[in-house]
């Protein structure tokens, strides 16, 4: 196997405002070990010749089982108190493409998506069909507490009482007074936090893929479906321009197809990936309210990690040097 380009992967864990409480070095830590680990189990398959669509799946299924990201368990609360978990896989090199939407027994809903992409015949299901499917593919099945953290219900609590979905960083505050230990001692605000978890990645063959998965916005209306699982919007991958996943107010990532965006910018206009991205989280997001960021890797090997909110959980690694992680500017 000659090796022609040298493997890039990144992640995210969502991207908000700086946590009002005072995060200690420790806690910090706790972040920056998590997101270090993910990027080298996916850099380690990728250096061994995994391919793109392989690593950002792990790294998305490897946040997903982490209760620091608001993905699979340690998801977000709807309204009523239960879980609609989203979740999109794309190939870069075929545009193949699978998603699922609304599911709440699914342990792993990249899986899923990667399942929908591999049979083919649909690109995205949602809620029961999207179960069936699943448990057909011989998915494991959880129960819907599975995913509950107190965390996460503290932070529905108070945020239902306001009236409001958890889109808007700069909105009214919150106090979290009641917050568990551990939200209160993330580094971004949990209340103001999107906590999607994603992964792009360009592998040795010159192959990219991008994948995604999320709990949505804690106070979302049963029923509503984010960006995360729409192709284009929240996800998007083509080998002739770059992998994109992104996090943030899904509903204007939706309205300016971010994701797909990003890509046209450059296959149309010949921009570079660095512009492209500017111009769609700097630019586009925010002339209609939109905030959070995203993750993109090019047909080249370079890499945006952009946001225009305080924060971003993120990490990357090129080749085999050591991977990097971050969480604020
Ligand atoms: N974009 C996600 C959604 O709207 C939320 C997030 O990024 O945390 O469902």
């Amino acid at each position: 196997m000659t090796q022609t380009h040298v493997p890039v992967i990144a992640i995210h864990g969502g991207a908000g405002t700086i946590s009002a409480a005072t995060t200690s070095p420790e806690q910090a830590q706790a972040y920056h070990d998590a997101l270090n680990q993910i990027v080298a189990a996916a850099q380690a398959v990728l250096l061994k010749g995994a391919s793109a669509l392989d690593a950002a799946c792990l790294a998305v299924e490897m946040l997903e089982e982490c209760p620091l990201f608001n993905a699979g368990h340690g998801a977000v609360f709807t309204h009523d108190e239960t879980h609609e978990l989203d979740a999109a896989v794309m190939n870069g090199a075929t545009l193949a493409a699978g998603a699922i939407a609304g599911v709440c027994h699914v342990r792993r809903p990249v899986r899923a998506a990667r399942a929908v992409l591999e049979d083919g015949a649909h690109v995205l299901l949602a809620g029961a069909g999207a179960e069936a499917f699943a448990r057909e593919h011989g998915l494991e099945m959880v129960e819907p507490s599975f995913f509950s953290t107190e965390a996460r219900r503290q932070q529905l609590y108070r945020v239902r009482d306001t009236g409001r979905v958890v889109t808007d960083h700069d909105g009214a505050s919150m106090t979290a007074t009641a917050a568990t230990s551990a939200a209160a001692a993330a580094p971004l605000d949990e209340d103001r936090k999107m906590g999607t978890v994603g992964a792009v990645a360009l592998d040795m063959h010159g192959h990219l893929a991008a994948a995604t998965s999320t709990g949505g916005m804690t106070n979302k209306r049963v029923g509503r479906i984010g960006d995360s699982p729409l192709i284009g919007a929240g996800t998007y991958a083509d080998d002739r321009t770059a992998a994109v996943s992104c996090t943030g107010s899904g509903e204007m990532f939706i309205r300016v197809a971010a994701a797909y965006d990003v890509c046209a910018r450059m296959a149309y206009g010949g921009a570079t990936l660095e512009a492209a991205t500017h111009a769609v989280v700097q630019q586009s997001l925010p002339a209609i309210g939109g905030t959070g960021g995203l993750i993109a890797v090019d047909r080249h090997g370079n890499l945006s990690l952009a946001f225009n909110t305080e924060g971003m959980y993120r990490g990357h690694a090129r080749g085999n040097e050591a991977p990097q992680t971050a969480i604020f500017a």
